[in-house]
């Protein structure tokens, strides 16, 4: 029996509108969804897991898998820092019948939906305001104050390209947006 095809389930936000966030709730409460595991030469956090959270890998390897045409998609999201989806990760795991939830960056994100259109649900996640995504970035305390200022000051630009979505998710109550999106995300799987 042929396996039906898996979807792809894009979530895209400035830094600190809480993507990641949403992305964990939704693998953590619906069935049959898998994390797209990115590449990216920045350096890992604490608590990060090699394989799990990202491939890190070295800019040079970054730099070789872009010339070998290995990236469904790429950014030089920060200044210096690459991000990128394999394109063998995905491929695999869409004939696995798996569905696919990213967490990239906004332009990578719409690149993702140009190419699989259809099968593909482009989330946009929105924090309240900007001084709500400043406040947040301090409290999450993953970034020095130079790496949340320059977060900042993309978050305004990427938030120019938030009605290019299927779906802008406003996320200031977290319960009310988690359970909006398991709802939204159960309905484009099953239909
Ligand atoms: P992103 O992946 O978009 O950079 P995160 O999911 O890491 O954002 O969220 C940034 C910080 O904001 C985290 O500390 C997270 O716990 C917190 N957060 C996420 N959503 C909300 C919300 N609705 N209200 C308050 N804090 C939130
Ligand atoms: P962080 O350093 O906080 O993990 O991620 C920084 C930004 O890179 C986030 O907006 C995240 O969504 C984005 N990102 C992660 N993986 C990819 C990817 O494969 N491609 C693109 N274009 N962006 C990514």
């Amino acid at each position: 029996m042929q396996i039906k095809p898996g979807k792809l389930l894009i979530f895209s936000a400035p830094s600190g509108s809480g993507k990641t966030t949403i992305v964990k709730y939704l693998l953590d409460n619906l069935t049959g969804l898998t994390f797209s595991v990115s590449a990216t030469s920045r350096s890992m956090r604490v608590g990060e897991e090699n394989g799990k959270d990202y491939f890190f890998i070295s800019r040079e390897e970054f730099r070789t898998k872009i010339s070998k045409n290995e990236f469904l998609e790429w950014e030089e999201v920060y200044n210096g820092s690459y991000y990128g989806t394999l394109k063998c990760e995905v491929d695999l795991l869409l004939q696995q019948g798996k569905h696919i939830l990213f967490d990239v960056d906004v332009l990578g994100g719409l690149n993702i939906k140009q190419h699989y259109q259809d099968q593909a649900l482009a989330v946009f996640v929105m924090a309240p305001s900007i001084d709500t995504l400043r406040k947040r970035l301090c409290i999450r305390s993953t970034d020095s104050d130079e790496n949340i200022q320059k977060r900042i000051e993309k978050a305004e630009f990427e938030m120019t390209f938030a009605h290019k979505f299927d779906f802008i998710l406003h996320n200031d109550d977290l319960v009310t947006a988690q359970n909006e999106i398991k709802y939204i995300v159960q309905h484009f799987i099953n239909t």
